[in-house]
């Protein structure tokens, strides 16, 4: 067999069960292609962020599969709708017989590979197509009476019965290199087209397996044993492990997180410390949301898990949507959230959660307007993860927060970032202020430090959004 393995979201050498299974069945040499879909990922919303980081992790990965022999050939193809000729293509090109890739839960993505499918049995190419995102297969757990789950509890009980059960799957090792190369490399467009959103320092998010793999040894080798205490103190450095740009673009996948975890305790999941075992539920929720997308595709196709909160009137106001995207509402813990985002391309989770609530509950809009936002300005963006959590704050989604849990800013603000440095880093023109005033500060305060008023009073809004809906029954 002469294989080309088709790279997207599985940009990594190591444990990848699409490159592995190739490798084992291949007679000779082995090609491989990534296609730049820079149109589709547009209309997906990504912005400059993720499309930067995407860009940079796939000359890492041909640089990687060069040393492995394997020519990566980079191509542009534009949107979901030319990638089945474009594959056919390149498999001509490099003189494979084979296809071999790893499965996207996403519908755009399924219907991509629907159509490529068909396109290399129309070509006479034989197509592989391998679970590979997540330690369980999104499909491969059921409930009682053979459903998608839709709470997280009894999915992570039967997520973790089945592994104590099975056995945990071990990592498969990068593959020796080929007999030679089929082709050589083609490194692709260099321009892959604007795309909307701040520019991000590439030296906060170095792309590549390699980069990913020093992280995740870093995180398991001290911080993750005091995960289940500090992974709510946004200013913490190692509160959490920051692997999810990592984990989007598959620079490291599920099961490699989770052996390294297990390697530190005889392999045994079930007598894990605090820590590593709080941060593995944290692993399961990105399971659990893909999960959630197979069963109800709809959440992939902008509609609401709870179909009935579509009827919810959701309030327009641009100028209250600037201020929330650009962290003037005046509530200091929301802005500083916000404009984390806005330097560095990612959020911590407390702040995704209050910054979430706080457009869809405080402000009442549409959590889409916020999804869009998130898609635009995250480099991990996953559709998966980024819809579960929108869809969770705005209480719309599977196993959501109930709709009358708004956060109050302040409190929060108070309990995980007591002293306000959090704050104090982000929104610098309330730096002076003291840790009592920082999460709520005075008129006066405000006005000295040039920092606005809250954009609309918390118990004003609480009940507003309670109103809306309990309107709903
Ligand atoms: C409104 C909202 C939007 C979000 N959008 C995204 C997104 O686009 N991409 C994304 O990867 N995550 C998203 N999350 C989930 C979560 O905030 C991030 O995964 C997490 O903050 C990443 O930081 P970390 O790698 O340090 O996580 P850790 O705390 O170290 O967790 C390890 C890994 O577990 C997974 N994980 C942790 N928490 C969650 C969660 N609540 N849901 C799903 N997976 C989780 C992630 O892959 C993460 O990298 C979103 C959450 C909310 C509330």
């Amino acid at each position: 067999m002469r294989p080309l393995v088709w790279f997207r979201s599985d940009l990594r050498t190591a444990d990848n069960s699409a490159l592995h299974t190739a490798c084992a069945a291949a007679e000779g040499p082995v090609a491989a292609l990534f296609l730049v879909c820079a149109d589709q990922w547009r209309e997906h919303d990504w912005g400059r962020p993720r499309a930067d980081f995407l860009q940079r992790s796939v000359a890492q990965l041909r640089a990687d599969l060069a040393a492995l022999d394997i020519p990566l050939l980079v191509r542009a193809a534009g949107s979901f709708g030319a990638a089945p000729a474009a594959v056919v293509d390149a498999a001509r090109d490099a003189g494979c017989d084979a296809v071999f890739c790893n499965a996207e839960p996403e519908w755009n993505e399924l219907q991509r590979d629907r159509a490529a499918a068909q396109a290399c049995a129309d070509a006479g190419l034989a197509w592989h197509l391998h679970d590979d995102q997540t330690v369980l297969p999104p499909s491969s757990l059921a409930t009682r009476q053979g459903g998608t789950y839709t709470v997280y509890t009894p999915y992570w009980n039967n997520w973790r019965l089945s592994l104590l059960r099975a056995g945990v799957p071990e990592p498969a090792p990068a593959p020796s290199r080929r007999p030679s190369r089929a082709v050589e490399p083609e490194p692709g467009p260099s321009d892959w087209g604007a795309f909307d959103g701040p520019s991000v320092p590439s030296s906060r998010w170095p792309a590549g397996e390699r980069a990913a793999r020093r992280r995740l040894d870093e995180f398991v080798s001290g911080p993750i044993n005091l995960y289940h205490e500090r992974r709510n103190q946004a200013e913490l450095a190692g509160g959490t492990s920051e692997l999810s740009p990592y984990l989007a673009v598959g620079a490291v996948s599920a099961r490699q997180c989770l052996s390294a975890v297990l390697n530190r305790n005889g392999g045994l999941l079930d007598t894990l410390g605090m820590g590593p075992a709080v941060w593995v539920k944290e692993l399961v929720w990105r399971e659990f949301y893909r999960h959630v997308m197979t069963g109800y595709p709809r959440v992939a196709r902008g509609r609401a898990f709870k179909i009935g909160t579509e009827r919810l009137a959701w309030r327009w106001d641009d100028d209250e949507l600037a201020a929330w995207q650009q962290g003037r509402t005046g509530y200091p813990y929301v802005d500083a959230g916000l404009r984390q985002l806005a330097a560095e391309g990612w959020m911590h989770n407390r702040l995704r959660m209050i910054t979430a609530m706080f457009l869809t509950k405080h402000l009442l809009h549409d959590w889409r307007e916020g999804e869009q936002w998130f898609a635009r300005s995250l480099v991990d963006v996953d559709l998966a993860s980024n819809n579960g959590g929108w869809q969770w704050c705005a209480s719309t989604g599977t196993d959501a927060s109930p709709y009358f849990r708004v956060f109050n800013p302040a409190t929060q603000g108070r309990r995980h970032d007591p002293d306000g440095a959090y704050v104090r880093r982000w929104v610098p023109e309330l730096a002076g202020l003291g840790a009592r005033e920082i999460h709520d500060p005075p008129p006066a305060a405000r006005r000295h430090c040039g920092y606005p008023d809250p954009i609309v009073d918390h118990t004003v809004a609480r009940h507003r959004v309670m109103a809306a809906f309990r309107g709903l029954k």
